[in-house]
């Protein structure tokens, strides 16, 4: 969806795209039909082509109330153990081809609680084997 939008009263006359101190409007006719183009990077959001625009034509009010636009929306994968958020399926999958390895679905304080059990086996299995080895 573009940021500038024009309704179905716009005739196409130009003074819009005459009267952009920004250069961010623009139109091409080609055979037969003429296109309005608008450029954001250019735009200065100074509401000029909405103030100017004799048919009333110009649909600003997305510009100048700052929403948010939805850029995508991904799967997520969530915490094994606690369902938190983690990362996008999509992201899982990159991870897996530039490591070779399935990344482990926990989040950093689950991982860290696994990772002390892991250590804590250990600890306990070196002093088992001290212990056989003073006998
Ligand atoms: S000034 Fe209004 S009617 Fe004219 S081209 Fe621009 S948007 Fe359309
Ligand atoms: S808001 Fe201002 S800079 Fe942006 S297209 Fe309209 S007139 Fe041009």
């Amino acid at each position: 969806m573009p940021y500038f939008q024009v309704n179905e009263k716009c005739n196409g006359c130009l003074s819009c795209v005459q009267n952009c101190p920004a250069n961010a409007l623009d139109s091409k006719d080609s055979d037969d039909k003429r296109t309005i183009l608008h450029n954001m990077s250019l735009c200065a959001r100074c509401g000029n082509c909405w103030r100017i625009c004799p048919q009333d034509a110009v649909e600003f009010q997305h510009i100048l109330e700052n929403k948010w636009d939805e850029v995508t929306i991904l799967d997520l994968v969530r915490c094994s153990v606690c369902n938190e958020p983690l990362y996008p399926v999509e992201f899982s999958e990159t991870l897996k081809v530039k490591t070779g390895e399935e990344p482990e679905p926990l989040c950093p304080r689950h991982k860290k609680a696994f990772d002390s059990l892991g250590d804590a086996h250990f600890v306990q299995y070196r002093k088992s084997s001290k212990e056989v080895e003073k006998r």
